[in-house]
């Protein structure tokens, strides 16, 4: 099995799950007491989530190729980011070593293009809905489309993220809210959901909803398996 080096702690709720689904992964394809070789880079969020606010993306690009050159030293095979939102740096850590970058948008678009679903809409932070670092790598790599919120369901969304799920709290007012958007996405034409930050799956899942529902979580964490195993 091959080690791969997570770099989370962004926040650490959703890192959470993934070791939880890496292991888990592990155990059922290996079975037994199998479980998933690991090394954690995890950041303190607070300090990532301040560069983000400030739009200061080239420190945060250092953080992270630096978290990604660290992991490499220490052994990993490849690099897994369990965020969406810090993938907006992929391509400078991928180039920053040389071990392989595991893309968690490449992975949702597998998933997507299995499916029935060819205009799902985008829920994830404010940057990932939009800037184009994620929306246009699964339009310009993979031929999807996604919808993303108005200005005012982008703003719920984002609040949520970071003022509910990123700090352990799921409120059942929010998950309402959020299944209303989705809702009214769905009258304008919307037939599946990218669950496109790593702790919405938190807040709502495929049980809520009679569509696909891709949870990019568990998805990443699978593809991450399958390179483990490969
Ligand atoms: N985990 C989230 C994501 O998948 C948001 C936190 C972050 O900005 O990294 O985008």
């Amino acid at each position: 099995m091959k080690t791969l080096g997570l770099i989370g702690g962004m926040s650490w709720e959703s890192t959470a799950i993934y070791y939880r689904h890496l292991n888990e992964l592990a155990r059922q394809r290996l079975g037994g007491l199998h479980s998933a070789r690991l090394l954690l880079w995890s950041f303190d969020f607070a300090e990532i989530e301040a560069l983000q606010a400030a739009e200061d993306w080239a420190a945060a690009t250092d953080r992270m190729v630096e978290a990604a050159r660290r992991l490499a030293r220490a052994g990993a095979e490849a690099i897994v980011i369990c965020t969406n939102t810090m993938h907006r740096m992929a391509t400078e850590v991928e180039a920053a070593v040389e071990i392989p970058l595991i893309h968690i948008a490449d992975a949702t678009a597998v998933a997507i293009e299995a499916s029935p679903a060819r205009r799902p809409l985008l829920l994830a932070t404010g940057y990932t809905m939009t800037q184009d670092f994620y929306k246009g790598r699964l339009r310009d790599r993979h031929g999807i489309d996604v919808t993303v919120p108005d200005e005012a369901g982008r703003a719920l969304v984002h609040r949520v993220i970071y003022e509910e799920l990123c700090q352990g709290v799921v409120r059942p007012e929010s998950k309402a809210a959020y299944l209303d958007l989705i809702e009214a996405q769905r009258r304008d034409g919307v037939d599946g959901v990218i669950l496109g930050c790593t702790e919405v799956c938190m807040l709502i899942g495929p049980d809520d909803l009679d569509l696909p529902v891709f949870d990019t979580t568990r998805i990443h964490a699978g593809r991450a398996i399958d390179f483990a195993l490969s």
